[in-house]
C-alpha cells in the first residue's frame, strides 16, 4: 500500500510515565490500548519490533532509595514494576490479535519468558512482537540503558525513545518558552551538552555501536509510521 518502511527491525522505548494517562497511579487501560493499536499496525506490515518498557509510573529505585531504602531493593521493586507494565502492553497486544512475548531479565518463570536473545530473534523473525523487561537485569542500570542494550543484541536498525516533547531542545519546553529545537544531533552533542535524550550510558552504547536513535512525541497519533517511512519526525541522534 505505497509503504516501503526504511527500517525492518526496530526497537521502542517507552517510560512507565507513559501508561498512567489519565489515572493517578499505575496504568490507564485506554491509553495502553491506544498504544497497542499503533504497535498493531505496525506489526501488521511487518516490522520486527522490541520493545522496552520503563517503571517510573509505579517505583524508580533512585526515588525509593532517596527515601532510605536499600538501593539494590529498591531497583528490584523498580525492576519488577517494568514486567508489571510489559504484562498490561502484552494483554492489550494480545486483545487485538498480535502474538506477543515478554521476556524478562530476571527469572519469573510462572509469569512470562526468560529474556535470550536467540530466541527473542526467533520470535522477532516469526513476526511477534517482544517486550524486554525488567530492564538489564541489574541494579543501578535504567531502561534507557536497557533499550540501547537490547536494540544492540537484536540487531535493530533503530532506537526510537518515546517522550512528551516532540524531540531534543536546549531546555524543557514546557518551562523555558525559549528553548531551541534540535532537529539533528550528533552523540558527542548529546553528551557534552548534556541534553536530555537518554541516560549518558544509553547514548554511549549507542555511539559506540553506531546505533541511530530517534526521539518523538508519542502523543502524536501516526508519528510512528512517519519514522518507519523513513520521514523526518522528531529529532535522530546519529553520526
Ligand atoms: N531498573 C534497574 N535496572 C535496569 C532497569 C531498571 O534497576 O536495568 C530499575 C530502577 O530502579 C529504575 C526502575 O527499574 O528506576 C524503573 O526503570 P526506569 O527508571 O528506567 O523507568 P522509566 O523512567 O523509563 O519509567
Amino acid at each position: 500500500e505505497g509503504m516501503e518502511p526504511k527500517y525492518r527491525r526496530i526497537l521502542l522505548k517507552f517510560s512507565g510515565e507513559a501508561l498512567i494517562g489519565e489515572a493517578n497511579y499505575g496504568i490507564d487501560p485506554k491509553l495502553v490500548q491506544q498504544i497497542a493499536q499503533e504497535l498493531q499496525e505496525l506489526n501488521r506490515i511487518g516490522i520486527e519490533i522490541g520493545l522496552v518498557i520503563g517503571g517510573g509510573n509505579i517505583f524508580r529505585g533512585a526515588g525509593l532509595a532517596a527515601a532510605g531504602m536499600d538501593r539494590v531493593t529498591a531497583d528490584h521493586m523498580g525492576m519488577l514494576a517494568t514486567v508489571m507494565n510489559a504484562l498490561a502492553l502484552q494483554d492489550a497486544l494480545e486483545r487485538l490479535g498480535v502474538f506477543c512475548r515478554v521476556m524478562s531479565a530476571i527469572r519469573i518463570n510462572e509469569v512470562c519468558e526468560d529474556y535470550l536473545r536467540r530466541r527473542a530473534i526467533r520470535h522477532l523473525e516469526k513476526g511477534r512482537l517482544v517486550i524486554f523487561a525488567a530492564g538489564t537485569g541489574n541494579p543501578f542500570f535504567t531502561t534507557d540503558t536497557a533499550a540501547s542494550l537490547r536494540a544492540i543484541e537484536i540487531g535493530a536498525d533503530l532506537l526510537i525513545k518515546a517522550t512528551k516533547v516532540d524531540g531534543v531542545y536546549s531546555a524543557d519546553p514546557m518551562v523555558d518558552p525559549n528553548a531551541q529545537f534540535f532537529p539533528r544531533l550528533s552523540y558527542d552533542q548529546v553528551i557534552a551538552r548534556n541534553l536530555a535524550v537518554m541516560d549518558a550510558t544509553a547514548i554511549i552504547m549507542c555511539r559506540d555501536h553506531s546505533l541511530p536513535l530517534r526521539v518523538f512525541d508519542m502523543h502524536k497519533v501516526g508519528a510512528l509510521t512517519h519514522i518507519i517511512k523513513g520521514e523526518d519526525v522528531g529529532t535522530l541522534v546519529s553520526r
